[in-house]
Order: C-alpha cells, then structure tokens, then sequence
C-alpha cells in the first residue's frame, strides 16, 4: 500500500489543533460550572455510545454484498473542501467514510456534526497523521488512536468512529487489535485513487475503472492540499459505478 505525503502539512496542523484543544478544554469547563445541577447533562449521558468489540482483521467488503462499493473519504474534515465533498454526495445519494485525522475534527466540530447528519460514518485516523507508526512504541500507538478516538466523538457530539484506518495503511497487529477492542473495524483499501499526487481526473477515473475488480473500497482525500481533482473524478466515478450496477454501502464491521 502506498504511503502518501503530506506530513509536514499535518505537523502544523498538530500546532493548530493543540490550540483549539486548549480553547474547547476551557469552553467546557464554563459549561460544566454554568450547568445548575452541577452534575453531567442527561443529553449528554444519551449521546454516549456503547463499545462493542469487533473483529481485528483489515476489512475491505462492502455491507452491501458483492456489488457493494465503499467510498472513503480521508485526512480531513477541512473547511474549504469537506462541505463541497458532502454537498456532491447529497447531489448524488452516496454515503461514504470519512477517516479523520483527530486534530481536523477537533478544529472544524460543526464539519465532523454535518459528515453524521448527511448520514456518513466516521472512521479514526489517528491523531497527527504518522506514516511511520508501525515502526514506534505500544504507547506512542495507543495515544495516536485512543486521543483521536476521543476529539472525534467530542467533535460529532458523541457519535463514534466505527473504523481505524492506519495512515498509509501503517497497521500492526496491536494497533488492529486496539481499535478492535473499542469497536472500531481496521480498514484498508482495495482502489487508491492517488488524488494525493495531483495524478489527473483522467488518470484517477482510470484508476477507479481498471482496478474496481480488484476490491470494493475505493480512498480519496478531502484534505491535505488542493482538492478540486478529487471532486471532479467523483463527479464522473460515482455514475459510471450506478451504471455497471454497484450500490455504495460502508464497509462491513
Ligand atoms: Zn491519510
């Protein structure tokens, strides 16, 4: 699986998102002292979700059987590209995974609430976005998975991700097994578009087309650099997967 770029792009958005987490740590704060029972808001007790533990294989079929297609969304949420993504999925009845790096969806919270509304479901990219997580500590892959579990569910109001999605697909057999263990399903990839690259519409509808045989589940980017390819190769690749007969689902757990 090929490891994309973009680290440098991502340590500065760690700087950013560590700001923002120093900004909603005090919000909350006011609102725990504003709350007269002192105590935890009922609404918010509802919102939490239970943890049911998953398998720890890399998963790549569709929910949606054989002729099931999963589009998958990573590194975002973004303020520029994410709403133009969602606005051409609502356009075209497509509900997607969206892999999101912990630090983007603690930045942008309404982004990670419209991806849960539109009906989408959110997959953990870890925290910061290293490629080379395979190669660290127990404890440096835990705080990269448990810490963006966490800013994600707090962003989507308590929705949780259903997915880990290693970056560059940077797995061990630990880190699966984590995410597993928190209800979040390893996922991989079968189809990758290379929208990191700047490849060409031309060349990443090609991509989608000559490899579709080879797997359902199909990885494209709404961050991490400009982004107007991504959207006009899903403008063409969606219809032409209605018109061999595929239906989008998500991937199974
Ligand atoms: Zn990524």
């Amino acid at each position: 699986m090929a490891k994309h770029k973009g680290r440098g792009w991502h340590s500065r958005l760690l700087a950013a998102g560590l700001g923002v987490t120093a900004l909603a740590a005090a919000t909350s704060v006011w609102t725990a002292q504003a709350d007269p029972t002192g105590g935890r808001k009922p609404e918010a007790r509802s919102q939490e979700q239970a943890v049911t533990e998953v398998a720890a294989d890399i998963a790549h079929a569709s929910d949606r059987g054989p002729r099931g297609i999963n589009i998958t969304i990573d590194d975002g949420p973004d303020p520029v590209w994410t709403p133009q993504v969602l606005e051409l999925l609502e356009d075209s009845g497509v509900k997607a995974t969206f892999c999101m790096v912990g630090t983007q969806a603690k930045a942008y919270p309404e982004l990670v609430k419209k991806v849960v509304a539109d009906g989408h479901r959110l997959c953990d990219h870890t925290v910061s976005h290293d490629t080379a997580m395979d190669t660290k500590s127990e404890a440096y892959q835990s705080q990269q998975i448990l810490d963006a579990e966490r800013m994600i569910t707090e962003a989507s109001g308590g929705v949780r991700p259903q997915y880990y999605r290693a970056p560059g697909g940077a797995f061990t057999p630990y880190s699966r097994q984590l995410a597993a263990s928190r209800g979040m399903r390893p996922l991989g990839w079968n189809v990758d578009t290379k929208d990191f690259e700047h490849p060409g519409v031309d060349n990443m509808v090609a991509t989608v087309k000559s490899e579709i045989s080879s797997g359902p589940t199909i990885l494209f980017h709404d961050a991490g650099g400009e982004r107007s390819e991504t959207l006009a190769a899903l403008r063409e690749v969606l219809p032409w997967l209605k018109e061999q007969g595929y239906s989008f689902g998500f991937p199974v757990r």
